[in-house]
């Protein structure tokens, strides 16, 4: 792992494949050994930045259980907005079901704020979330986060399928915005 640049910012390695890997693989055991032994949950994947934590998280999971995604645009360039917009994707039946949402990274927590009143409004039988990413430092919401995979500082990330004005998402590590974020001279 080296240096990354990516458009006019420098990023540095910080979380290896193979830590990745374990995380992901520690998270899904997790929630298979939590749910009861026949129960099919229909796991929902927060696009885009958890389509690579999705596929993987998945095939760990290795058990019987739907898949679906949603996309939910609050997010541009290295800080999070208020302005949380539409969710467009999820056409299932709900009621009843186990849902589990899958984000890649909890900073502010307005975007699953907004996911989890929507799917909590559908009868759904319990609603959980696993977050591979979590930021304790910024988080302002009451909202429970059942599986967290590692928590980080308040440091802009990319790679393993998050991005950077659109790049970055292909990397199969960590890279950590290497100088400290002045967000309003960033974007
Ligand atoms: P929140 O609504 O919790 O403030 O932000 C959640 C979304 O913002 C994440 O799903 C992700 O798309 C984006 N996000 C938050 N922190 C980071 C980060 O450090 N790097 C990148 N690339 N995206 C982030």
């Amino acid at each position: 792992m080296s240096i990354l640049k990516l458009h006019d910012l420098y990023f540095k390695p910080f979380i290896s494949k193979a830590e990745i890997h374990a995380i992901v693989k520690h998270l899904a055991e997790q929630v298979k050994h939590d749910l009861p032994k026949d129960e099919v949950p229909i796991f929902v994947g927060i696009l885009n930045g958890c389509f690579l934590f999705a596929a993987d998280f998945i095939r760990e999971f290795n058990g019987d259980c739907e898949v679906s995604f949603v996309k939910l645009a609050s997010y541009e360039g290295t800080s999070s907005t208020d302005n949380v917009k539409q969710l467009v994707g999820i056409n299932e039946d709900l009621t009843n079901r186990t849902v589990i949402i899958l984000e890649d990274i909890i900073d502010t927590g307005n975007t699953l704020q907004e996911i989890y009143n929507i799917f909590r409004n559908q009868n759904v039988k319990q609603l959980k979330v696993v977050s591979l990413f979590f930021k304790p430092d910024v988080f302002r919401k009451e909202l429970p986060i059942d599986y967290i995979g590692k928590s980080i500082e308040d440091k802009f990330i990319v790679g393993y399928g998050l991005d950077y004005n659109g790049l970055g998402r292909n990397y199969p590590e960590i890279y950590q915005l290497s100088t400290a974020p002045k967000m309003k001279n960033i974007v």
